[in-house]
């Protein structure tokens, strides 16, 4: 059945996927061309200065209050400076999106799907090089943490995206007799608030796109240490084909942009992926500022985790040890889905715990444009603090003892060595609380308590992010499964909890991690849309008696 209205010719769910879905992880082996054009690329962006505006409307406006971006790996070299927003430019990029909302929420959706397909070809081809370094010297990613976060994950979102879209507007309820009935999928009345964190360019890029794409319009206000690829990520945008004032992107003080934001009758929805406080607290702003809204406000917010590791005694160990390592140290262990609390069998733990502290000892740290390096910086002064105060805390303690790592540096670069805390307390501070750096705390139960332990696990700590339970034995899969029902958004068996695949692995947790809306996935899309029954009486009832007071 053909709704006109909807202006869907094509209707076949894999739009966005389909053929065109051809994205590869490029392998960046010495000596080919992608990894040429990425060293090439990395060494002229590091050696240069980008001015980051604001991008209001048509404007691009570099404002005369800046602050420096700094390489958190090399902390001294300056690869650019970004604007800081005042009130005016907040107010003035709110409402020039309200002037821009009704043509581009009427725009038809194939034109607002090709501009974002567009994107995500100009991210796999002409700008990967470009996202990839950026990611490499913004966030100090090493080159494969770049190429599946900055390249992968973001042009997955797009596309997905597209197909997703697809599918929600095929979603249209029966027709009754004489009466043809249709859900118009409306953007939101007002604008969507997108707020977003450092940790990755795909995330930035997706909170505003997904929201975009279902035709709202958007406030974009990005971590200050993802500006380096915001801009890359608006100027790809643009060059997709994005009218200008969808997307405002307002950079500066974060407290600002959100009262004014918050405060605003058209604000509709709030786009959040970074930390609990940060989240609770824009929660409560909103709360309070309920009676000022024309609409109830969407409110989307994909937060902390203390994700955990619980090796059954059937575990295989080298793939328990293994899971530990990627799971905790990738990327310096600033994934929200980072392994950072382990439990380890008594029978298996000397072999295990022996693998894994060897093999730590092989990770090198360093410059990401060195290849060698499996690990390079935190992200800046305030994430080295907070990590090795958690370092300084085991290491005054006599409930644990460190088995590997507890040596930090920021001379050059913020660099953490990675840390492996053996403790005795299941409930000791770092299996608890989030943070977010290469810090795993690993606790060894009694294999007969198994079951007992994984109350202990859905107890421990208030996230609900990711979680992994590795094990040969069936049984016990389904029991953990059962158990830790609530425990994890994105629970993982025989692999590490982290490394979620935009279409396979839709992402996101409960209770303190999040409203659990799943990005990169329908249901996402589904919190920017406000449908609308539109039902059509062919015809009409002429008078008002029914046939059973004949
Ligand atoms: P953050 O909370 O410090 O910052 C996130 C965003 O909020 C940034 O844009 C920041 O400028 C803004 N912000 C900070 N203080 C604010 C305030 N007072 N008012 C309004 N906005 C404010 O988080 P981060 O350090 O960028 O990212 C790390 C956090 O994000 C971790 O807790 C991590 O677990 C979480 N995270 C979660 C997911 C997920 O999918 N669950 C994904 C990535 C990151």
């Amino acid at each position: 059945f053909f709704h006109a209205e909807d202006g869907i010719r094509d209707r076949s769910p894999s739009r966005g996927l389909g053929d065109v879905y051809k994205r590869q992880i490029l392998g960046y082996h010495k000596g080919s061309k992608e990894r040429l054009d990425v060293e090439k690329t990395y060494n002229q962006m590091f050696n240069s200065k980008v001015d980051v505006p604001q991008y209001i409307g048509s404007e691009e406006i570099l404002t005369e209050s800046r602050k420096d971006i700094l390489p958190p790996h090399d902390h001294k070299n300056i690869v650019g400076t970004f604007s800081q927003a005042s009130e005016k430019h907040v107010n003035d990029a709110i409402e020039n999106l309200i002037q821009n909302k009704s043509s581009w929420s009427n725009t038809p959706w194939e034109k607002r799907c090709d501009i974002f397909l567009k994107a995500a070809d100009l991210l796999a081809d002409k700008y990967r090089a470009k996202i990839t370094a950026g990611t490499m010297i913004g966030q100090s990613k090493n080159i494969f943490q770049a190429e599946i976060d900055a390249a992968c994950e973001f042009i997955d979102f797009l596309r997905f995206n597209v197909s997703y879209l697809t599918e929600i507007y095929n979603e249209q309820p029966i027709d009754g007799p004489g009466k043809s009935n249709h859900l118009e999928y409306r953007a939101l009345e007002g604008f969507v608030y997108a707020v977003t964190p450092f940790n990755f360019t795909a995330i930035g890029g997706n909170l505003c796109a997904s929201a975009a794409l279902m035709g709202n319009v958007v406030l974009w206000k990005p971590s200050d240490n993802q500006i380096f690829t915001a801009k890359i990520t608006m100027d790809i945008f643009k060059e997709a084909g994005l009218p200008d004032g969808v997307i405002n992107l307002v950079t500066g003080d974060p407290e600002m942009i959100s009262d004014i934001a918050l405060k605003h009758p058209e604000f509709s929805g709030l786009h959040f992926t970074g930390s609990t406080s940060v989240f609770r607290d824009l929660w409560k702003k909103i709360g309070n500022n309920i009676s000022l809204y024309r609409d109830y406000p969407r409110i989307v917010g994909e937060t902390g985790g203390k994700d955990f590791i619980f090796c059954h005694p059937t575990a295989d160990i080298d793939a328990s040890a293994t899971a530990i390592i990627r799971g905790a140290f990738e990327f310096q262990g600033q994934k929200c889905s980072a392994a950072s609390r382990i439990y380890i069998p008594e029978s298996i733990s000397d072999n295990l715990i022996n693998k894994v502290v060897e093999e730590t000892k092989t990770i090198k740290m360093g410059s990401p444009i060195d290849f060698n390096n499996f690990m390079t910086a935190v992200i800046h002064k305030d994430a080295f603090k907070r990590i090795s105060s958690y370092i300084d805390y085991a290491k005054n303690s006599d409930e644990c003892k460190i088995l590997h790592g507890g040596n930090y540096d920021d001379t050059v670069g913020y660099f953490v060595q990675p840390t492996i805390i053996l403790t005795t307390n299941h409930q000791f501070k770092t299996m608890q609380e989030e943070i977010f750096g290469p810090v795993v705390t690993l606790y060894v139960y009694n294999d007969n308590d198994w079951k007992k332990m994984l109350d202990i696990v859905d107890n421990t700590s208030d996230y609900a992010l990711t979680g992994a339970f590795i094990s040969k034995d069936e049984e016990s899969i389904d029991h953990a499964l059962k158990k830790l029902k609530y425990s994890a958004g994105n629970f993982y068996v025989n692999d590490k909890p982290s490394g979620a695949v935009v279409g396979q692995q839709p992402f996101g947790g409960c209770r303190a991690s999040g409203t659990d809306d799943k990005a990169g996935s329908k249901l996402n899309l589904l919190r920017w849309v406000s449908p609308r029954l539109v039902s059509r009486t062919h015809n009409p009832p002429t008078d008002y008696p029914y046939e059973y007071m004949d």
